[in-house]
């Protein structure tokens, strides 16, 4: 898609550090990493985000976000990883085009996850649970 980063990037307009590609997948280092060997996994077919991908587009990214994630965590001799994917603004996404993020982890690296808050009640659980099953399609 014209005017898209992360396109352009793919289409060899704009340089990165790949660690992986395939027919469908393009997989390269992030320019301004959390940790270093933060890795950006993102389909070569164009998508806002994961809302709007085509469901065989998951299925094809998911094997390769899992062996990226081996190899990473085996040359950063990390701890632990995050796979993470921001959806939306409101979620911190700024580049609008489908990527997983692969963060390799060190206990007390200061990259703490995002807090829970407990439901008000149970009853309140159970609402939002039919709601949502509801609202599958
Ligand atoms: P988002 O916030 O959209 O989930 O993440 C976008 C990511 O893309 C950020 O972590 C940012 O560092 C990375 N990024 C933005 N521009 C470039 C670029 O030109 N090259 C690379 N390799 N990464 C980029
Ligand atoms: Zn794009």
């Amino acid at each position: 898609m014209q005017d898209c980063l992360f396109c352009k990037i793919i289409a060899g307009q704009i340089p990165s550090e790949l660690v992986y590609q395939d027919e469908q997948v393009y997989a390269f280092l992030d320019i301004n990493p959390t940790n270093p060997g933060h890795i950006l996994v993102v389909p070569k077919q164009h998508s806002t985000g994961l809302l709007d991908a085509e469901p065989v587009t998951l299925s094809t990214l998911m094997p390769v976000v899992q062996r990226l994630a081996v190899a990473m965590k085996k040359v950063t001799q990390a701890d632990g990883l995050n796979v993470i994917q921001n959806e939306g603004a409101a979620a911190g996404q700024m580049i609008q085009h489908l990527h997983f993020h692969l963060v390799p982890r060190k206990i007390g690296d200061g990259f703490e996850a995002w807090h829970g808050k407990p439901y008000a009640s149970v009853e309140m659980m159970k609402a939002m649970g039919e709601q949502i099953r509801s609202q599958l399609v």
